[in-house]
């Protein structure tokens, strides 16, 4: 089922291109790495499909509904996007805000308006999830890179997201931590979350990916692959890791 259709999309900063002629689609239940060097336009492309950003021209296809800058220009249907796509943000410090792990968590289902024992049963559910019940009462800002990053996760995943978009998410963790993150996500696809995520890190990700999508330095795919054709490419595969 195709989730994800990106028509033609190009996206213009101010003084520099972003991303220039996507054409995407991405189904549900995938595990897509995006992957190029610095300012190919990875991040770019998270924002939009978050809708934190709309593109300057193409058009964004989340199941049957193209989402523009109209459609994001309404809170509620904002809102419904944002239940419908959940994103760990690059930098965690600028994500957690609150003063506990648990309120952290019980951030958006507040917004909701949801009943108090809906909310503790969702909190407690997701921090189980992500192996930080332990951390419940912690303070978000006091914790590990690892902590942090797994907090983050939960306080995206209450929502109960269809898909999730990962910025960078292995950015700055232990190799332990890493492994930990790259393990959550597993299970997440497991259970039927879409995960889009990007990184630079060919080796961090080889793993795990199943589907390789592949930005040049111009902010246009330069290859779209499966894990198996990938693998069948080992100059490709030499070129990601100088990444
Ligand atoms: P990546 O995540 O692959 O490193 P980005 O999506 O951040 O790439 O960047 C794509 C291009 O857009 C780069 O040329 C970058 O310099 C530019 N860019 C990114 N963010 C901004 C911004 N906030 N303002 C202006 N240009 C930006
Ligand atoms: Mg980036």
């Amino acid at each position: 089922m195709v989730l994800i259709k990106l028509v033609n999309i190009c996206y213009d900063y101010p003084d520099t291109c972003g991303l220039n002629a996507l054409n995407l689609t991405i189904d549900a239940g995938e595990f897509v790495c995006l992957m190029g060097p610095n300012g190919s336009g990875k991040s770019t492309l998270l924002r939009l499909l978050s809708g934190l950003a709309s593109p300057t021209s193409g058009t964004y296809w989340l199941h049957d509904q193209a989402i523009t800058a109209d459609y994001l220009a309404n809170a509620q249907q904002r809102q419904r996007l944002h239940q419908q796509i959940g994103m760990v943000f690059q930098n965690t410090d600028v994500q957690l805000f609150n003063t506990s792990v648990a309120a952290e968590v019980a951030f958006g289902p507040r917004q909701l308006g949801l009943s108090a024992a809906t909310i503790k049963q969702r909190v407690d559910d997701c921090l189980a999830l992500t192996d930080c019940g332990d951390l419940a009462d912690r303070v978000p800002y006091q914790l590990s890179g690892g902590e942090k990053k797994r907090v983050a996760l939960a306080s995206v995943l209450v929502l109960n997201p269809e898909i999730l978009l990962l910025d960078e998410p292995l950015n700055g963790l232990t190799i332990a931590a890493q492994q930990h993150m790259l393990t959550l996500l597993q299970r997440l696809q497991v259970a039927g979350k879409t995960i889009i995520m990007a990184s630079h890190n060919y080796q961090q990700v080889q793993t795990v990916g199943e589907r390789f999508i592949i930005f040049n330095p111009t902010h246009q795919v330069d290859a779209d692959l499966t894990r198996t054709a990938l693998a069948q490419q080992p100059a490709r595969q030499a070129q990601l890791m100088t990444l």
